[in-house]
């Protein structure tokens, strides 16, 4: 008995052949990926500006107040950037993308799924 196509199993052939199994539509899983770059980027850029932030701080007030309530506000804006950062979910396995259980790491894959940080641009 000859059996038919199905969309069910159309979809589950495409899911087969196209090398993103769990997202159907390649512009949310660009957009997510994007998402994920962007929010590592505000996260190192908080890192690094650190230094040059200290320092023009000294530079310009050089009391222990002033020295204080920049490191207070730096340590704020780190927390921010590194929560939305670990929030991210990883579009090919929809864990989170930085985060496995309680280790917080910014490697360039997906802790779960091994998918890379800029698979969206030059797909592997
Ligand atoms: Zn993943």
């Amino acid at each position: 008995m000859a059996r038919h196509a199905t969309a069910e199993d159309q979809t589950a052939a495409e899911a087969a052949v196209c090398s993103l199994p769990h997202q159907a539509d390649p512009g949310a899983f660009k957009q997510a990926m994007k998402l994920i770059r962007r929010r590592r980027k505000y996260f190192f850029a908080t890192v690094l500006l650190y230094m040059p932030l200290m320092w023009g701080v000294n530079k310009l007030f050089p009391t222990f107040r002033s020295m204080a309530i920049s490191f207070g506000i730096w340590v704020a804006i780190l927390f921010i950037t590194a929560l939305l950062s670990a929030l991210a979910r990883c579009p090919r396995c929809g864990h989170y993308f930085h985060m496995n259980g309680m280790s917080l790491l910014y490697l360039r894959r997906c802790l779960h799924c091994q998918l890379h940080v800029t698979a969206d641009r030059n797909p592997d």
